[in-house]
């Protein structure tokens, strides 16, 4: 596939897992196609199943303020999830469904070719960086994931009731600013070899 709207129309009304008989919408992602700086979550939860879009609610409010910070709009990155559709009462994925909807996840961000991934809960982080170790070990520490430079930080939604997260979440895109000053101008190299999570 050449572009995200291709690959939109090959994922189509997917029912390639359970979730798609259960899901209102499917939210597919959002933002800038050729973005230095992709963000990853978990899962649309029930306003992005109802709207279709990623981070809605009240953890989208908490992304914009946060973007705000490093003077970015939603307009600059690039959002998507680990799974397109909602699971049921916002359980956590499984494995298969995991293993069934990444390789459209893979294709977004082969054909964003982002400088910097953020990876936001554990999750995202999981699958990105192949670890078992949790976000809160990882959190504000910079990885690298094929060529990609990664940087885990908490869910917006885990902060929302959590001063001090909220707080760390604010010192973690401070950082994500600093990462994208070194992406440099002219961007960075095309995708080579193995995505991560291949
Ligand atoms: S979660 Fe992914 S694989 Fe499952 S139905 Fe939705 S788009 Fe298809």
């Amino acid at each position: 596939m050449e572009t995200l709207n291709e690959l939109r129309e090959h994922i189509g009304d997917c029912h390639r897992c359970d979730l798609g008989d259960t899901r209102t919408r499917l939210v597919f992602g959002v933002g800038r196609t050729d973005a230095d700086l992709m963000f990853i979550g978990e899962a649309p939860g029930r306003n992005e199943d109802l709207k279709g879009e990623p981070f809605v609610g009240a953890a989208g409010k908490l992304l914009d303020e946060l973007l705000a910070s490093i003077d970015l709009t939603r307009d600059d990155v690039y959002i998507a999830n680990i799974l397109k559709c909602r699971p049921p009462g916002n359980r956590n994925p499984l494995p298969a469904e995991i293993e069934t909807c990444t390789p459209f996840l893979r294709e977004q961000v082969r054909l964003v070719n982002p400088c910097v991934i953020v990876t936001l809960g554990n999750f995202a982080t999981k699958f990105v960086l192949k670890t078992t170790a949790g976000i809160t070990g990882l959190r504000g520490s910079v990885q690298h994931a094929g060529s990609f430079t990664v940087l885990p930080i908490f869910h917006p939604a885990a902060a929302l009731y959590d001063i001090s997260k909220r707080d760390t979440l604010f010192a973690d895109f401070a950082l994500i600013g600093q990462l994208l000053s070194a992406c440099g101008a002219e961007g960075h190299e095309p995708v080579q070899g193995r995505l991560f999570g291949a």
